[in-house]
């Protein structure tokens, strides 16, 4: 049987910056914001990936699209390794992989129109010819719920929620087949980041697009995601369908987001569990598992050795010493369940 080829496929992908350590040497120290993220996301779907401020979320997201060059790794289009192209010949498959910003207005020139800015990707990418230019703008500003009117006006003109309408119609005018959402809602309101993400999911059942939506916490990935991975330094310490991430979460690391937000139900009962100290910088990565500092379960093993991602049950995989226990478990009840 043919095996089902994501759409999207990152393997091993790394990022690692140098750093000088000081102003009087010339010593340099590297900055390992990338650190070997593998995970594949298929068409049609969002894969959501989410992690604290620093943990290399939105690097992992730049380097898919070539927005930085990547230190080693491979990013597979439909099976083809796209790292290896030209820049020439990833210049024509830029209209393929499309960007969502947090804040769209650094992705809209303040001195064009509206009708300026969606028509400048039609017209680079020849999808449209100068007659029909301005039909297709008013139909793009009609897909995201803008009226004709807006073509005219300049990006100052507009308030968050609709400049990012705008950013959302300059990303889909190419057709694109995969969107980078880099937190495409954070910096709105509550009660505008519900109609931005209806209005993302509709164009996604339309024109059957992949997003990758990265975001700080899982409240809002937990509304649009099919699968998420959850990111800690630079590595993928969880990966697992939603439902699994949020009900039956394995790394001590996820369990504590999940429970820094508030459950809809106020008579839910949720143990919160506060971390402690801060993010550890990734120049000095803890030495073992680099989450160890802030575990309330560490163990001995976990300062010396470095948990693998492994996979646990029915595609859930972990990078956690306490899992692979019960990775083992899982496995073989899954067995036994089947002998049955
Ligand atoms: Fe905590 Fe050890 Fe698991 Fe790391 S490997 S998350 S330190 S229990």
């Amino acid at each position: 049987m043919k095996k089902n080829v994501p759409l999207i496929e990152v393997k091993n992908l790394v990022k690692h910056f140098p750093v000088n350590t000081g102003v009087f040497t010339n010593k340099q120290k590297t900055i390992k914001a990338v650190d070997g993220v593998s995970f594949g996301i298929n068409k049609g779907e969002t894969f959501g990936l989410v992690g604290e401020s620093g943990c290399g979320k939105s690097t992992t997201g730049r380097l898919i699209l070539r927005l930085l060059p990547a230190t080693s790794g491979e990013v597979l289009l439909n099976g083809t390794n796209i790292q290896k192209f030209s820049n020439k010949e990833f210049r024509k498959l830029r209209k393929d992989l499309q960007i969502i910003f947090q804040d769209s207005s650094c992705a809209l020139d303040p001195k064009m129109t509206i009708e300026d800015i969606l028509s400048e990707p039609l017209l680079i990418h020849k999808l449209v010819s100068r007659y029909e230019v301005s039909k297709e703008v008013n139909r793009l500003l009609d897909m995201v719920g803008l009226s004709k009117l807006a073509a005219k006006k300049f990006p100052h003109e507009f308030s968050g929620g609709q400049k990012q309408r705008i950013g959302i119609a300059k990303a889909i005018a190419t057709r694109p087949k995969f969107i980078l959402c880099d937190e495409p809602v954070s910096a709105l309101d509550v009660s505008i980041q519900s109609q931005i993400l209806n209005l993302m999911e509709d164009l996604q059942k339309e024109y059957d697009l992949t997003y990758l939506f990265i975001a700080h916490g899982l409240n809002v990935v937990k509304h649009v995601s099919k699968r998420v991975g959850v990111m800690y330094l630079g590595k993928i310490v969880e990966i697992s369908d939603v439902e699994t991430i949020y009900n039956d979460s394995k790394h001590p690391y996820t369990k504590a987001l999940i429970s820094a937000f508030p459950d809809p139900d106020p008579d839910a009962e949720r143990d919160r569990i506060i971390l402690k100290g801060e993010v550890p910088s990734p120049i000095n990565r803890p030495e073992g598992c680099a989450f160890h500092p802030r575990c309330p379960y560490a163990m001995d093993i976990c300062r010396e050795k470095e948990p693998q991602l492994t996979e646990t049950y029915d595609g859930h995989q972990v990078a956690c010493f306490l899992s692979e226990k019960v990775g083992a478990k899982s496995i073989n009840e899954k067995r036994e369940a089947e002998a049955v």
